[in-house]
């Protein structure tokens, strides 16, 4: 697909950033490039319109640039999935393995608030967390992950938990760009893993 290379032409890449060795892919180009940019979301739709998904989940921050403009093309709704103590719903804790019964039971507090639930995973040193609105979504429900980049697979794996315990069916984890060095698709189990652009 012809469009598939401009895309790759628009992503800038910057050396040591945020460190030094590391080779930032950055999507902020790519957003310029109005064509790239429509393309971009285009091959998304194509490959996800009419296929029963209810749901477009975002990974922080990226994930929330290219997850919407989808979600509305295919008539899904978008569910963000944060960085910590950024969602206002209180905190639950769910066991690994949820059931209807406990999504029906702590969907909602008695206030009606959401609550939030959370997967933690671990980076080159320490651990981060994602989290999201347990009452975003329904189980049963079939659903995409959206970011801008896979590199060690870390962060969508820890996406893929968080909304199998609520009983979301993953079809698919979607990203602009693979670094495929990195093996981070060995991480997602059982779940394909759709790429655009693959970089070195
Ligand atoms: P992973 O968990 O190691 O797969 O890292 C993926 C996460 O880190 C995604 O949320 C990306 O947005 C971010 N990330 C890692 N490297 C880059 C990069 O070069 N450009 C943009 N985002 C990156």
């Amino acid at each position: 697909d012809p469009r598939i290379a401009k895309i790759a032409s628009s992503i800038r890449v910057i050396p040591d950033f945020p460190k030094p060795g590391i080779m930032f892919q950055d999507i902020t180009t790519l957003l310029l490039d109005t064509e790239a940019f429509k393309d971009t979301i285009a091959l998304f739709v194509d490959r996800y319109k009419d296929k029963g998904i209810s749901v477009v989940a975002g990974v922080e921050a990226r994930g929330f640039i290219f997850g919407p403009p989808i979600a509305l093309a295919i008539g899904a709704k978008f569910v963000p999935m944060r960085k910590p103590k950024k969602l206002p719903g209180t905190f639950l804790f769910l066991p690994l393995v949820a059931c209807d019964f406990d999504i029906k039971l702590h969907e909602r507090s008695q206030l009606g608030s959401w609550k939030v639930i959370s997967e933690e995973y671990s980076l080159e040193y320490g651990t981060d967390t994602i989290e999201m609105h347990v009452g975003a979504v329904e189980p049963g429900e079939r659903a995409i992950i959206i970011d801008d980049l896979i590199a060690t697979g870390g962060t969508l794996a820890a996406a893929i938990r968080l909304l199998e315990r609520v009983g979301v069916k993953i079809v698919e984890c979607a990203c602009v760009i693979e670094l495929p060095e990195l093996k981070g698709k060995e991480k997602l189990g059982e779940t394909s893993l759709f790429v655009l652009v693959k970089s070195a």
